[in-house]
């Protein structure tokens, strides 16, 4: 549930473009002591932020200690929020916001822009019915020769395979249906679901076949879907090892899931620290390690476990990151300067041939026949 667009007003923030209002205490009730590593159990760890406050929308009050486990290498915030109180995190969170269409990544680069003919030819090729325009038809054969270009246009389509005739797929997670709308024009059965009521409306007010409700007890029925995707939420949830095993029940055998999620090893930690975008406390309660994740996977009985590219995200990470490392309101039109965008270009290349070290970590994995 990262946005990618951050220009909301918050009345928790100053009028100026700076030094927002610290929040108060997160109540004592309100909080759970964990101990262990909530992937693998592990009860080795350190601390790896000792202090860490919501500076991205400052709405969630509180401070928070980040540990990262010794076996599986997650973080994990400990104290965390209770499943009943993790509501005050989300008091002006931009999932109330009004619905906005998600404009595809691809078109917000510089590349994507001038390779868009191409990028729409390619995958007019992989899904006919998406029917993109402007279009060239020899894309499907020339964007291997951009790696750039071909690593967003497969995000764009979550790396999802062709659908068969009456291929269902779910969207956990869905905001306002923003994926659904794609995926039906990608020729699947699509729906959503999503826990907050304000998006659900507005996904069904659209026409969206979107259900209310949240992992891991989806209420939905079992072995129903060819395809299950999460973008951004498994760093969210309390219990993620009871969400995936609740999407392999959903899922058919045979079935594919893809999953997004902030990488805890990502680069831009290193770079900024507890400045990081990606850590988002006290939303974010764990952030995955790659090999967390195959963990967390392969114990919840996914196999063909493959991590993908995840496109040209570095920039917007290292942006937000060095917006709040100056703890700037989020709307602050605060630049990148230019030798962190120029890394950023640099690690984005890099995350083509070696993906799990992106910024975001992204997956597929299957559910065995
Ligand atoms: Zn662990």
């Amino acid at each position: 549930m990262i946005s990618r667009n951050e220009n909301l007003s918050n009345p928790l923030s100053s009028s100026e473009n700076s030094s927002p209002l610290i929040p108060n205490e997160w109540p004592e009730e309100g909080k759970e002591i964990l101990r262990s590593c909530p992937v693998c159990s592990g009860f080795e760890r350190s601390v790896l932020h000792p202090e860490l406050t919501d500076r991205i929308f400052f709405c969630a009050p509180g401070v928070w200690s980040m540990y990262r486990c010794d076996d599986c290498r997650c973080g994990y915030l400990d104290p965390r929020p209770t499943p009943q109180a993790i509501g005050l995190a989300y008091a002006e969170y931009y999932t109330h916001a009004a619905p906005q269409e998600e404009v595809f990544l691809s078109s917000s680069t510089f590349i994507g822009r001038r390779l868009a003919f191409l990028r729409n030819g390619y995958l007019n090729v992989r899904f006919p019915r998406l029917g993109l325009t402007p279009s060239h038809p020899l894309g499907f054969r020339f964007l291997k020769y951009c790696p750039e270009t071909h690593a967003l246009a497969e995000r764009d389509v979550r790396h999802l395979p062709a659908p068969s005739p009456g291929a269902k797929l779910l969207d956990i997670g869905c905001g306002s249906g923003a994926f659904v709308r794609r995926a039906l024009s990608m020729g699947y059965l699509a729906e959503g679901l999503e826990f907050d009521a304000q998006a659900v409306s507005a996904a069904i007010g659209a026409g969206l076949p979107v259900h209310e409700g949240s992992l891991p007890n989806t209420g939905l029925a079992e072995g129903s879907y060819d395809v299950v995707t999460l973008s951004q939420v498994i760093e969210h949830l309390h219990d993620p090892i009871a969400a995936l095993l609740e999407i392999h029940r959903l899922l058919k055998p045979g079935g594919w899931f893809w999953l997004a999620t902030p990488n805890m090893d990502a680069p831009g930690h290193i770079q900024f620290g507890p400045d990081w975008r990606g850590l988002e406390p006290p939303r974010h309660l764990v952030l995955f390690s790659a090999k967390a994740l195959a963990l967390a996977l392969e114990r919840t009985g996914f196999n063909d476990i493959d991590f993908k590219p995840p496109g040209a995200v570095t920039k917007w990470f290292y942006k937000a990151s060095f917006r709040i490392s100056k703890n700037a309101k989020p709307d602050a039109d605060i630049a990148l300067p230019a030798n962190l965008a120029r890394l950023a270009r640099r690690r984005d290349s890099l995350s083509l041939t070696n993906p799990v070290q992106g910024e975001e970590l992204v997956v597929m994995a299957q559910k065995p026949f």
